[in-house]
């Protein structure tokens, strides 16, 4: 085959692959085979593609998906078996069936030399029609088969990451939505109906495990005054900052809720009177002896707070009652002068609090 033949067969290629149908390369170095089977493939709905030698075969399966390829066995320079070889070599086309074609007799080497380079099936010259139809249509079959269930599988893939990420957005909402529920939206704190549902699970827990729990009530002192000379915003700036501080001094198991306004309730299971004076008094004295506090440039005045603490199973036996031990002794701390801590008052000066509660609980 002439060079003038070679590139002539490739620009006809190149236009057709183009079209829907199924593609069969066909590789002979001898022009007249290449047309006689051609010829024998022509009703049969398919896009024949020519290459005139190994090379060629090579270029083409590059570049195109072909469902199979006819391949003459003996051509000068890369011979059929290389070629073959080198096309499965290539991932793409490495279960590219292709049938060796060869006028030499089907000996043992032969067929072993052929399934070594990746061929699939063999057909002797002079080609039967009846043989060579019946073995194309089963490969081309299976190819779109192959390309049927490739592009199921792709749209499958494309609804399952569309799936996943409809199931990761619901999640981040649900979680959002789980979030407000039980936070205040201003300090991220959690909120009184969060604390009234804690509280009784934190209180049957430390009932069951015989251990103390203190609950602190701390509040802002002149908080309406403070709103009332600065605005709102400005308190919403205190308010946040104390929660913040909140934050900072609790522990893992502590619950820091915003009550309501500038109320806040500081839950500390396995606490017992001491520890929970002194972590109240270590918030006052950072509050008091922190930082002023600047609000759009503007340095605020010192904020001080008030707090009460009551405790289980001293002041109390529910979240009602502890709750209204520690309002009574942060009532007496601001009727005291303010910026102080109050302990409830015992009832039973007898009464010993538990020490082993006291012994494990860090300072804040
Ligand atoms: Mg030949």
């Amino acid at each position: 085959m002439t060079a003038a033949h070679q590139i002539k067969m490739t620009t006809k290629v190149k236009s057709r692959t183009d079209t829907s149908q199924v593609s069969v390369l066909i590789v002979d170095d001898d022009l007249i085979n290449l047309l006689i089977l051609e010829k024998m493939l022509k009703n049969m709905d398919l896009n024949i593609v020519k290459a005139g030698s190994g090379q060629e075969a090579l270029d083409l399966s590059d570049k195109h998906d072909f469902a199979l390829v006819l391949m003459d066995a003996q051509m000068p320079g890369l011979d059929g078996f290389e070629t073959s070889k080198q096309i499965r070599a290539v991932h793409k086309n490495k279960d590219l069936p292709i049938i060796i074609v060869s006028a030499v007799s089907k000996t043992k080497e032969f067929i072993l030399k052929g399934y070594e380079s990746g061929a699939v099936d063999y057909l002797l010259k002079p080609i039967d029609q009846f043989q060579l139809k019946s073995k194309v249509t089963v490969f081309c079959k299976l190819f779109e088969q192959k390309r049927l269930l490739e592009t199921r599988n792709s749209e499958l893939s494309q609804l399952n990451l569309q799936l996943s990420k409809e199931i990761s957005k619901r999640k981040k909402a649900e979680q959002e939505l789980r979030f407000q529920v039980i936070r205040d939206p201003l300090t991220g704190l959690f909120n009184r109906r969060y604390l009234e549902e804690s509280l009784e699970r934190e209180i049957s827990k430390a009932k069951r495990q015989k251990i103390s729990l203190a609950l602190i009530m701390l509040d802002a002192d002149h908080f309406k005054n403070f709103n009332d000379t600065y605005g709102h915003l400005a308190g919403d700036f205190v308010l946040k900052h104390l929660s913040d501080l909140l934050i900072k001094n609790s522990r893992r198991e502590d619950i820091a809720c915003r009550y309501g306004g500038e109320e806040f309730v500081l839950v500390l299971p396995g606490t017992g009177p001491v520890v929970a004076r002194r972590r109240a008094e270590d918030l006052r004295i950072i509050v008091d002896q922190g930082d002023r506090i600047q609000y759009r440039k503007k340095i605020l005045p010192n904020i001080t707070v008030s707090l009460g603490i009551a405790l289980l199973p001293y002041h109390g036996s529910s979240a009602v009652e502890l709750i209204t031990a520690a309002d009574k002794a942060l009532y007496q701390a601001k009727g005291n002068g303010r910026n102080q801590v109050v302990l409830a008052e015992f009832e039973n000066s007898q009464i010993v609090p538990e020490k082993h509660t006291e012994e494990n609980a860090p300072s804040a």
